[in-house]
C-alpha cells in the first residue's frame, strides 16, 4: 500500500459492531463487567479506551512499529519516556531542541537525579564523545526546533548499538509520511500530535511508538501508573487528522519549497534556514533518510526590531505559538516556543532575537509572500 493510502486506512478502519466508519468515540471512563475478573476486554479508561487503542494502534502502523501509546501533550509523551530512566542515568539529548523538552529535562529530570549533556548530534563525532558509563539514551530532535538542524538518525542508531544505548526520536516536524526513524534504527518515536498529525490547532496530543513489545509494555505501565492518558474525543479527532495527513503535508511541503528560496531574495533576510535548500548542511542527509524536507522555515532578520514588527505587520500570517496547523504561524523562537532557555545558551546555539520561525500552512504561497513583503515594509 502506498503511503497516502495507507494514512487513511490504517488502524481500525470500522466499527465490528456497527460497520461505522469513523471509529465510534467510546466516552465512558469504566466498563461492565461479567463477573469479577471477567471483562469483555476493558476495564477502566485509564488503562484502555477502545477509541484511544484505534489511535495507537493506527499511529504504531504509520510509525512502523509494534506499539503505540496516545498522551494529554507532546510534553506528557516525552514525560513519560523520561521516566524509562532513573536518578544516575545519563542521556545525550539535541542541543537545539524545543524550548518545553529542554525544560522538563533541565528543571524537572535533573532534579530526579537525571544527569543529561546537551549536544551537536548532528555531529556523529560529538554523539561518540559524549557518551559515558553511565549514559543510556540519546535524545534526538530531527530536524531541530527552530534551527532545523539535520542529525543522521541511522549513524547515531550504529554508535548508540555499539554502547546498547536507546536511540529517541522526536519526529513531531516530519510526521512518519516524510520520515520513519524506527526504519533508520530508533527504538522510540515520539510526536507533539498537537502539531501535524492533528494538523487543525484544535487539539493537544502526544504519541509515542515502540519496535519493541517489552519496551511497548514497560511504556504502558508507565502511562497507566502515572495517569498520562488521551481522552476519547481528542484520540478521535487525532485519527481524523490522520485521514488527511498525505495531502495536507504534501501542500506544506511545496509551499515551503517555494518559499524558502523566495525569502533568501529578501534584502531584508540575512539567512534562511529550511533542509530543502541544497546549501543546508543537513540536506545531503535530510534526503537520504526522509523523503521529504517539510513545511517548517526559520529565517534570520537584519535585527530584532524588524522581527517584532513583521510580526506585528502580518495580516495572513498569524501570530501563534505552535506549528503544523493548515493555517500558517509564525513565532519569535527566543520570546515565545524557546523562551525557557536561558538567554546565553540560545545565543550560544544560535537562536537570535531576530530569528523567525514559520510554519507554512496551505495557503496559496503567493498570499503568503504578498503578506511578508507588505510586513517588511511597515
Ligand atoms: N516536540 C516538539 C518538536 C515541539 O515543537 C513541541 C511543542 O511545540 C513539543 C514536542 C511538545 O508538545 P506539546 O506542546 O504537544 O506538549
Amino acid at each position: 500500500m502506498r503511503k497516502d493510502t495507507k494514512v487513511l486506512h490504517t488502524g481500525v478502519e470500522f466499527d465490528e459492531r456497527t460497520g461505522a466508519v469513523s471509529v465510534p468515540i467510546y466516552q465512558t471512563s469504566t466498563f461492565r463487567q461479567k463477573s469479577v475478573g471477567e471483562n469483555y476486554g476493558y476495564e477502566y479508561s485509564r488503562t484502555g479506551n477502545p477509541t484511544r487503542e484505534a489511535l495507537e494502534k493506527a499511529a504504531a502502523e504509520l510509525e512502523g512499529g509494534t506499539r503505540g501509546l496516545a498522551f494529554s501533550s507532546g510534553l506528557a509523551a516525552i514525560t513519560t519516556v523520561l521516566m524509562l530512566f532513573r536518578s544516575g542515568d545519563h542521556l545525550l539529548v539535541s542541543d537545539d531542541i524545543y524550548g518545553g523538552t529542554f525544560r522538563v529535562i533541565d528543571k524537572v529530570f535533573k532534579e530526579f537525579g537525571l544527569s543529561v549533556s546537551f549536544i551537536d548530534t548532528s555531529d556523529p563525532a560529538a554523539v561518540e564523545a559524549g557518551i559515558k558509563n553511565n549514559t543510556r539514551a540519546i535524545f534526538i530532535e530531527s530536524p531541530t526546533n527552530p534551527l532545523l538542524k539535520v542529525t543522521d538518525i541511522q549513524a547515531v542508531a550504529k554508535i548508540a548499538g555499539v554502547h546498547g544505548l536507546l536511540v529517541i526520536v522526536d519526529n513531531t516536524f516530519l510526521t512518519p509520511y516524510w520520515q520513519r526513524p524506527l526504519e533508520l534504527g530508533a527504538d522510540v518515536v515520539l510526536h507533539s500530535a498537537t502539531k501535524y498529525l492533528g494538523g487543525h490547532s484544535d487539539l493537544v496530543a502526544g504519541l509515542v511508538v515502540v519496535k519493541d513489545a517489552k519496551l511497548g509494555e514497560r511504556l504502558h505501565f508507565l502511562q497507566n501508573a502515572t495517569g498520562n492518558i488521551l481522552g476519547p474525543f481528542d484520540s478521535w479527532l487525532l485519527m481524523r487528522g490522520f485521514k488527511t495527513l498525505a495531502v495536507r503535508m504534501e501542500k506544506h511541503e511545496e509551499n515551503a519549497r517555494k518559499l524558502a528560496p523566495w525569502l533568501k531574495t529578501l534584502p531584508q533576510v540575512k539567512r534562511v534556514f529550511y533542509p530543502g535548500l541544497t546549501e543546508h548542511p543537513g540536506h545531503d542527509i535530510a534526503k537520504k533518510q526522509g523523503t521529504g524536507f517539510g513545511g517548517m522555515i526559520s529565517f534570520e532578520l537584519e535585527s530584532p526590531e524588524l522581527a517584532l514588527s513583521l510580526l506585528k505587520g502580518l495580516k495572513i500570517i498569524t501570530l501563534a505559538e505552535s506549528l503544523g496547523g493548515v493555517e500558517s504561524l509564525i513565532s519569535l523562537p527566543a520570546k515565545m516556543t524557546h523562551a525557557s532557555i536561558p538567554p546565553e545558551r540560545r545565543k550560544e546555539i544560535g537562536i537570535s532575537d531576530a530569528l523567525v520561525r514559520i510554519s507554512v500552512g496551505i495557503e496559496n504561497v503567493e498570499d503568503l509572500k504578498e503578506d511578508i513583503r507588505l510586513g517588511l515594509s511597515k
